[in-house]
């Protein structure tokens, strides 16, 4: 089995260390098949978790998984905002608010201490204010961390790197972010690099830049190999961010055994240097000068009223316009349409596009796919 032998600082504010790769506990399989998986992932060195009360059933799976003496081995970190999930309709940014749901995680982690909190994506400055402001979210967290229930505060964002400068620079309070970062949308590689100067943790989420980075493309594959004289794409996108010294860990999704011995063999091998990184960007500066940008796969702009599942359909738009896997795109989107689930159902309401955290054209994507495959 494949183990993380090395461990990093944490940021130097936490105190904490951390493999090169954690786990990201957004999509786990079935619960007797994710239980025994998370143990492999943590005896691998995935020490540190981070879940969320919006990921569905895993903060109960990570309940069993931990026992058994695995939760004092683990950094575990939840997460909550109202504007991503609001669990009763009148949760709003109040401290009140804030530490009811997190007392709730606790509880459904069956835990007695949380290592970390994280404030759920702050996406705008108007965000950030309602969370930090007196009265909001922050205070609700910092009241939970007073009482000795949670050790450390974070966030995570996709904001731009403009205001998140602005809130390293002012939050004395904040030990770790958690960015979307990967070698075809490297926006944030300057803003990392101040977080962790400022002592913060930071966090890498979307390595493969929503899957796409994992397709077996001839497209991508000529890519690397003329920087690299490789054709992994995969393995290529891993060692770029392990090249990385401001990253401190990678957060890695697990859905199987390889998903855990794949990413941290990946990470094994020699990290990209300096000049094979800015190699590596400026060639895949040639897929994203397509202008489409990336979707990250994240689902913030769902659920669709109508039922579309917009990601599925995003994926097949960078099938087909940048990858040029036409024959792929056509039978992903026609099984979808199979399914009840036609970008023809798109009334144009716009909701998508106003969640869309990498502000995305999703109705003119959903119009060019309906042509192209009708
Ligand atoms: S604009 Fe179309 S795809 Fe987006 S939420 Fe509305 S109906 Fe769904
Ligand atoms: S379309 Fe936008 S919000 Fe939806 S999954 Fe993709 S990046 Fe996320």
């Amino acid at each position: 089995m494949s183990v993380q032998t090395k461990q990093v600082d944490f940021g130097k504010r936490s105190g904490l260390r951390v493999c090169p790769v954690s786990m990201g506990a957004m999509r786990f399989p079935a619960e007797e098949l994710a239980i025994p998986l998370i143990r492999q992932a943590i005896d691998a060195g995935m020490i540190y978790i981070d879940t969320s009360r919006g990921y569905g059933n895993s903060e109960t799976i990570l309940a069993k998984a931990l026992k058994d003496g695995y939760r004092e081995k683990v950094i575990l970190s939840t997460k909550w905002c109202p504007w991503n999930i609001k669990v009763q309709p009148d949760d709003d940014t109040s401290a009140q608010c804030a530490y009811k749901r997190l007392l709730e995680s606790m509880e459904r982690l069956d835990v007695d201490y949380l290592d970390f909190y994280q404030i759920w994506s702050i996406n705008n400055f108007e965000q950030y204010q309602q969370a930090t402001c007196k009265g909001g979210m922050l205070d609700g967290i910092r009241r939970a961390k007073d009482e000795g229930l949670i050790g450390h505060i974070g966030f995570t964002t996709h904001d731009t790197p403009d205001n998140i400068r602005r809130y390293i620079d002012q939050a004395d309070w904040c030990e770790a972010i958690l960015f979307s970062h990967n070698v075809l949308n490297p926006t944030y590689k300057e803003i990392i690099a101040r977080t962790h100067e400022k002592g913060i943790a930071t966090l890498v989420m979307n390595p493969l830049a929503g899957g796409f980075l994992a397709e077996e493309s001839p497209v991508l594959q000529r890519v690397v190999s003329d920087a690299l004289g490789i054709d992994d794409v995969v393995q290529a996108a891993h060692r770029y961010l392990a090249g990385d010294d401001n990253i401190d860990t990678i957060l890695c999704g697990i859905n199987k055994p390889s998903d855990i011995t794949s990413t941290i063999d990946n990470y094994s091998k020699p990290p990209l240097t300096a000049q094979q990184r800015k190699d590596l960007e400026e060639a895949m500066a040639e897929i994203s000068s397509k202008g489409l940008g990336f979707c990250s796969g994240c689902k913030y702009c769902m659920p669709c009223p109508e039922g579309i599942d917009i990601p599925a359909m995003m994926n097949i738009v960078y099938l087909e316009r940048l990858l040029h896997m036409s024959d792929r795109a056509g039978a992903t989107y026609r099984r979808l349409v199979k399914a009840d689930n036609s970008p023809a159902r798109c009334t144009q309401c716009g909701q998508c596009e106003q969640k869309c955290t990498q502000h995305l054209k999703i109705i003119e994507e959903l119009a060019y796919l309906l042509k192209k495959f009708s």
